[in-house]
């Protein structure tokens, strides 16, 4: 069984808990305005060319963007930081793009990675089927579960899918009382105003459970050159980034509303 993945990011911090390595898996059914992984969102294997100068003469280098693994070749590389996951409390996430588009071979990795004892994450916008989520919900041990907009029209508009699925898997997965940590992406426009915050915590209050913390994303700026590199339209190209401290006042009202909350992953 093999995946397609862009990235291995090793002795990661801002994907869970502890020291981690992160999986980025290739493929995302979404297709947010401001997203920083353009080269996640299609599920094929793809090239890029680079343009650059050398003494004046104009070069072209070609990047592949993804790879195929086997779920062996991925557990072996996880399992080289095997003693710094362990002394650290860390383990491994799956991120993407979406992993669960490559359903089988997460479920699989998975249930292999639970079987060395790791801590398991997984992080995911949510939008896939139940079903998906409920097989893999015994071999994970945190979801890290993004949370766009509270308003479904919104929602829509600016990642081109419903929130209603992703709202009704987070309530199912908080049923169960399974770790959650909800990532809600801080963005300039789109949900950044203090009516958006109180619109977020009316969301948060309706949830079962509360999720054990809360991460604030601010909005960076950095992806430009791979937009370009990919030929697509980068409809955030003019928008800078955000100050983190921008958006302690935002963290301040989730803390008052009881949530435990951080800035950052
Ligand atoms: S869910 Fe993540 S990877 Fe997919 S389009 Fe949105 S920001 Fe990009």
């Amino acid at each position: 069984m093999k995946a397609v993945i862009f990235n291995i990011k090793r002795f990661a911090v801002h994907d869970g808990p502890g020291v981690r390595t992160t999986i980025f898996f290739k493929g995302c059914p979404l297709n947010c305005k401001w997203c920083h992984n353009p080269e996640s969102k299609n599920i094929d294997i793809e090239k890029t060319d680079k343009y650059y100068k050398i003494r004046d003469i104009e070069t072209i280098k070609t990047k592949q963007i993804g790879k195929f693994y086997q779920v062996k070749e991925l557990v072996n590389e996880v399992k080289k930081d095997i003693v710094i996951m362990e002394e650290s409390a860390g383990g491994v996430t799956f991120s993407g793009g979406e992993p669960l588009m490559q359903f089988d071979f997460l479920k699989e990795i998975l249930i292999q990675m639970k079987e060395t004892g790791l801590h398991t994450a997984v992080d995911t916008s949510g939008y896939v089927s139940e079903k998906k989520i409920n097989e893999i919900i015994p071999y994970t041990d945190l979801f890290l579960y993004d949370l766009k907009h509270y308003n479904n029209e919104k929602h829509i508009e600016n990642t081109g899918v419903s929130l209603l699925p992703i709202l009704k898997n987070l309530k199912y997965i908080l049923n169960l009382k399974k770790n959650v940590w909800i990532r809600i992406p801080i963005i300039p426009e789109i949900n950044n105003s203090e009516e958006d915050i109180y619109g977020f915590i009316k969301t948060l209050d309706k949830l079962p459970e509360k999720p054990e913390q809360i991460n604030l994303l601010p909005y960076h700026n950095i992806a430009d050159n791979k937009f370009k590199r990919l030929k697509i339209e980068n409809k955030m190209k003019n928008i800078p980034g955000l100050d983190k401290k921008t958006i302690i006042p935002f963290k301040l009202m989730l803390e008052q509303a009881g949530f435990k909350v951080k800035i950052g992953g």
